[in-house]
């Protein structure tokens, strides 16, 4: 485990010389949790620059609030988010939790800076449409609460990195990270692994040859195409 945390560490010192950091991470400036989760959701199976423009694109018809969005025209809500796919599923989803937020938080998501991770952690994940990793980022991004979250990336990258088991699910690989890194380094830590898979370490053809971390990982130069 020493060993690990170790090679986890060197890993992310070779990656923070590398990529650099959004200036909001280095920031103390906390992201609004509701626009995260709206953002979170958007993103899902899209890329992020199509994320950001349907973002962009909600924002300029309404403010994003839960209020606003839950009387918002559904197809008004499609047509914004039409750039990032999916966007009957999105609309739908992001009317129906900013419809719960009210109902049952009275339109706030405050309740994440005071109640303990865990139980902040449910709370999101009974709001529709929400799953651990949207949880997970509103959490830390948002309250910098020490959870890590994964998304395609990093549960590609840290499974070819050995920084977790290959046969674990979500769960078993947010695990696997909260005891390879500090929890200081999660956001850091979390926005570099997926640097290193956008630029190195690609789903179908990882440039292993070239990558940053070749040296420290033991899938380099495997056949490892898809996996
Ligand atoms: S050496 Fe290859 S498998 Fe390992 S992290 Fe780099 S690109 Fe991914």
């Amino acid at each position: 485990m020493a060993d690990e945390a170790k090679r986890a560490s060197e890993i992310l010192r070779a990656l923070r010389e590398s990529f650099a950091l959004p200036k909001w991470a280095l920031s103390n400036e906390a992201m609004d949790p509701f626009k995260a989760l709206v953002l979170t959701v958007i993103s899902q199976n899209t890329s992020d620059r199509n994320a950001e423009r349907a973002f962009e694109s909600l924002s300029k018809k309404f403010a994003i609030t839960p209020d606003s969005l839950s009387k918002a025209d559904a197809a008004d809500v499609e047509e914004a988010l039409k750039v990032a796919g999916l966007q009957r599923v999105k609309a739908k989803t992001l009317k129906l939790t900013s419809l719960a937020i009210l109902e049952r938080f009275n339109g706030s998501l405050d309740f994440i800076y005071s109640l303990p991770l865990e139980e902040a952690r449910k709370a999101l994940m009974r709001l529709p449409g929400v799953g651990p990793k949207t949880a997970d980022v509103v959490l830390l991004f948002c309250a910098k609460k020490q959870t890590f979250p994964v998304d395609t990336h990093v549960n590609r990258v840290s499974k070819r990195l050995g920084l977790a088991p290959r046969d674990v699910s979500y769960e078993g690989v947010r695990k696997s990270l909260q005891e390879s890194f500090e929890p200081r380094d999660y956001l850091s830590a979390h926005l570099l692994l997926i640097s290193l898979g956008r630029a190195y370490c690609k789903a179908r053809r990882p440039s292993c040859s070239s990558c940053l971390v070749k040296s420290l990982c033991p899938s380099a130069g495997d056949d490892i195409k898809g996996r």
